[in-house]
């Protein structure tokens, strides 16, 4: 007799909401992969995605797959209130890519309080209750806290 699987608690992250200049991203999200807009005239990567080259004001951009590798370049435990779709406020960190470019995320599979700036750290996706995904991180294999 095989031992039945624990069932799996049903995702409460909520979904992504973003705009039609972020849609790559989260196309490429969907099928596990972290995407970023560079420009086309001076190649500077741009996070969040928007219509207009920061450094040269061109609209010319594309989308060029990131490694997902990076480092924790600051962080904040929210203590109050949890918010919407978290039982307990998760870590939120600022990832600095290893291409230069940071976002927002959260860091998982490791105690909160562990996590400190310069935490080598990969990508991984989250499931969202709409069955989308977020991507988050995680620490690097033989990274320590
Ligand atoms: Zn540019």
């Amino acid at each position: 007799m095989t031992p039945t699987p624990e069932p799996q608690a049903a995702p409460t992250r909520p979904d992504p909401v973003f705009t039609p200049d972020a849609a790559f991203f989260w196309e490429g999200v969907a099928r596990g992969e972290l995407l970023g807009q560079r420009c086309s005239e001076c190649h500077k990567l741009v996070h969040p995605p928007r219509p207009m080259c920061p450094a040269c004001h061109s609209v010319k951009r594309e989308t060029v797959k990131l490694s997902g590798r990076g480092k924790v370049y600051s962080c904040v435990i929210p203590r109050h209130p949890a918010p919407l779709g978290f039982a307990e406020a998760p870590l939120v960190a600022l990832i600095e890519l290893e291409e230069g470019i940071r976002l927002v995320s959260n860091v998982i599979d490791i105690p909160p309080a562990s996590v400190r700036a310069g935490l080598e750290v990969e990508v991984t996706f989250a499931p969202t209750r709409g069955g989308k995904a977020v991507p988050v991180f995680r620490p690097r294999q033989g990274a320590r806290p």
